[in-house]
């Protein structure tokens, strides 16, 4: 770009001379002859230089547009007799050219914990993203949010190196702040109060009437209708996924099933509108999406999926109507995954991620209806079981540790590929962006080509933190609105007053 920029500047200059006033015409013929010369001077140059520039390029592997697909709780438990059965063609297809295993990761696995170290390369001690929700001096609490984080996240340094990103329903991603490209948030992360158990906390979405979901600011109207048009096929599009019911839903069932409808439409609208970002302008330099999906499902369903496990079994009938829903929901992710590769096309490079896996949990529980939600849950992941990594890619090395296919793959076939806190390293190499010191995860060397390593890898920085980033954010916070939008949330329902 420098050298196109010189150009240009340098091609003013000549202009410039081409438009003296001289009154001889000799003055004249001599300056436009001298213009000229010197035009094509900086024509050659440009030329020579631009060459220069373009071997370099040549010499480095191919860097093509990075989607993260970050999917909550994919536990490789379930993925396997899954793949076995074929029913995960698109991961299948993506195991058998690139690398996979899995993903270590670390307590507590609280979701906007791990996949804000995901999103920076740090332990929650550096990025400050401690818990869902934290208690004031006031005794009040408060949600913890975009603001809260105390480093750059990937899609900071990379809109400091002029690279595109586009974050769709992120953690900690509201209030948005400006990239460049677009951020759609993960919005009121909520908070639902029961009165006689206490407070529980979900996940977030979109939400119609809050502001600073979406950067840049005159996009979010578009996003909202998305996420109304969804609204409007949910029901449908449960059937689609689920089937219909056999049988008539018990207390227990309607709850369970009630808590997951949240879920549902938030990942149905952040998957249209990654398809239409997708459709309408240009793969920016790196993607990142979230689905929670397969975790909430996961911790309500997982009983009814191995009821062998547990001391209390469901019934035939809600076996029947329950046993294949975490199943179903995973099939579902892989028909997304393979939308999306169709949507990116097949040079782009795929990374899917979760931030942890999945056990069964309460074995000897009763599930009554009454109780809080954390006792009929059955599944769970409080002892951070590890998570799945799946990366495809040109610049990508196949697995060859293992010579079996996806159909045939156990559970001891599987090695760990790297951590949660790598992930950003990964992201930042694959595009020549240097390593910041200061981070807690390195560069997974061993997904990548031989051809990738040798090639230009910049010397890391200390870090990428700047004290004008943290000024930007301490007005932010400290900004009236904060305190105005907390109330906002809280007359809505999001926040309990504890
Ligand atoms: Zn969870």
């Amino acid at each position: 770009m420098n050298s196109i920029n010189n150009f240009i500047n340098l091609t003013k200059k000549s202009k410039f001379l081409l438009s003296c006033k001289e009154t001889d015409f000799i003055v004249k013929l001599t300056c436009f002859i001298c213009s000229v010369v010197a035009l094509c001077g900086f024509l050659v140059a440009f030329v020579a230089i631009g060459c220069s520039k373009k071997n370099r390029v040549d010499s480095q592997p191919t860097v093509t547009p990075i989607v993260v697909f970050g999917v909550d709780g994919l536990e490789w438990n379930v993925m396997l007799p899954m793949l076995r059965a074929g029913r995960l063609p698109n991961f299948a297809k993506l195991m058998e050219r690139g690398y996979y295993g899995k993903l270590a990761t670390f307590v507590p696995t609280f979701s906007p914990v791990i996949w804000t170290t995901i999103a920076t390369g740090k332990r929650h001690s550096k990025h400050g993203i401690h818990n869902f929700a934290r208690r004031l001096p006031d005794d009040k609490i408060t949600l913890f949010n975009n603001l809260d984080r105390k480093t750059k996240a990937v899609w900071n340094i990379l809109s400091d190196y002029d690279k595109s990103v586009v974050t769709i329903g992120w953690w900690m991603t509201h209030p948005v702040e400006p990239i460049n490209g677009i951020m759609v948030a993960q919005t009121n992360t909520r908070a639902q109060l029961d009165t006689r158990f206490g407070k529980h906390i979900w996940k977030g979405t979109l939400r119609k009437g809050v502001p600073n979901q979406v950067y840049p600011p005159e996009r979010q109207n578009e996003m909202i209708s998305i996420l109304e048009a969804v609204e409007r096929g949910a029901d449908d599009l449960a059937k689609e996924i689920f089937g219909e019911f056999q049988f008539p839903l018990s207390l227990l069932g309607e709850r369970l099933w009630g808590n997951c409808q949240w879920a549902f439409r938030a990942d149905a609208t952040y998957l249209k509108i990654a398809h239409k970002l997708a459709q309408s302008q240009p793969m920016p330099d790196l993607t990142l999406i979230y689905l929670g999906g397969p975790d909430v499902v996961g911790h309500r369903f997982w009983r009814y999926m191995v009821p062998q496990l547990y001391r209390h079994r469901p019934t035939s009938e809600q076996i029947a109507n329950f046993g294949t829903i975490v199943k179903d929901y995973y099939a579902y992710i892989d028909s997304a995954l393979g939308d999306i590769i169709t949507d990116v096309g097949p040079d782009a490079t795929i990374f899917v991620i979760s931030d942890h896996g999945m056990k069964a949990v309460n074995q000897n529980a009763t599930f009554d209806p009454d109780l809080p939600p954390s006792d009929i849950n059955s599944g769970e992941h409080q002892d951070a079981p590890p998570g799945v990594i799946f990366a495809a890619g040109p610049n990508i090395r196949k697995l060859t540790s293992t010579e079996k296919t996806p159909t045939s793959l156990m559970r001891s076939d599987l090695i760990e590929v790297c951590g949660v806190l790598d992930i950003t390293p990964a992201i930042l190499a694959m595009l020549r962006i240097p390593i910041g010191l200061d981070m807690d995860g390195e560069v997974p060397t061993k997904i990548f080509t031989d051809q990738f390593q040798i090639t230009h890898q910049p010397a890391p920085v200390d870090t990428h933190d700047t004290a004008e980033f943290f000024s930007k954010r301490l007005k932010s916070s400290a900004h009236p609105g904060k305190a105005e939008r907390l109330e906002q949330l809280r007359s809505l329902g999001y926040i309990g007053n504890d």
